[in-house]
């Protein structure tokens, strides 16, 4: 494909996802490992909320695209990497760690932001994938331990389900993050604005907005496949 084709492949591709991700249900347009020429296509489209999975990809593009564009961070946050990304993100997704979250915490609070973020959680039968389990997020908000925070801003949660071709396991997968969820929403009640559940990818998407979501993340079927 010559690169003419490959950019009306991502503004067709962003225009339709725009338009059949249902009403009430934020699309963030996964741009990793794609370069910022495919970027500036689907924002062209419409698209302002993109997805990048890696700090200094994040930070390089940020710095030469449009400054309307809301980053989130969705890949697994190294503690080192923590201060370079502070203040430079509409969301962090990817908090699979109390440890993570208070170091955000403190380096939002030295450099004077409040920075939005989501909780991981872990159901997914893969030992690789990151996150908090069930219980353990279940507890950390049960027993009021984000009432400490002084500088981040807890909007939600974000889940991946098992990477299978058993939509049924799939679909359990996201049933056990909406159901933590909403727990989280009936125990936590002074908690404000923790109305965030981003579940669903390229491949499960219309399940997990069945199960709830109200945030996908799309990559591949809008930028292509990543080599
Ligand atoms: C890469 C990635 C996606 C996008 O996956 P696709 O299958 O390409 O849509 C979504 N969420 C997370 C956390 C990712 O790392």
């Amino acid at each position: 494909m010559n690169p003419g084709m490959e950019n009306n492949f991502v503004v067709a591709n962003t225009e339709r996802y725009r338009a059949l991700v249902p009403d009430g249900v934020e699309l963030v347009a996964v741009s990793k490992f794609h370069p910022a020429e495919a970027i500036l296509e689907a924002y062209g489209a419409g698209q302002r909320r993109f997805g990048e999975s890696r700090v200094q990809e994040l930070l390089a593009k940020e710095e030469v695209l449009p400054k309307d564009i809301e980053w989130h961070f969705i890949g697994h946050l190294q503690t080192n990497k923590v201060r370079q990304i502070i203040g430079r993100t509409a969301l962090i997704e990817s908090v699979d760690s109390e440890r993570l979250l208070r170091l955000i915490d403190s380096e939002s609070k030295k450099a004077g932001v409040v920075t939005r973020v989501l909780m991981q959680l872990h159901v997914a039968k893969e030992e690789t994938k990151f996150g908090m389990t069930p219980e353990e997020m279940l507890a950390f908000f049960s027993e009021g331990r984000y009432r400490t925070l002084e500088a981040t801003h807890i909007c939600g949660l974000m889940g991946m389900a098992s990477n299978t071709d058993d939509t049924e396991r799939v679909r359990r997968d996201f049933a056990d993050i909406a159901g933590c969820f909403r727990k989280i929403r009936e125990t936590a009640t002074d908690l404000v604005g923790f109305d965030h559940l981003s579940m669903g990818m390229s491949g499960d998407w219309q399940i997990a907005v069945s199960e709830g979501s109200n945030m996908v993340r799309i990559g591949t079927a809008i930028f292509g496949s990543r080599y």
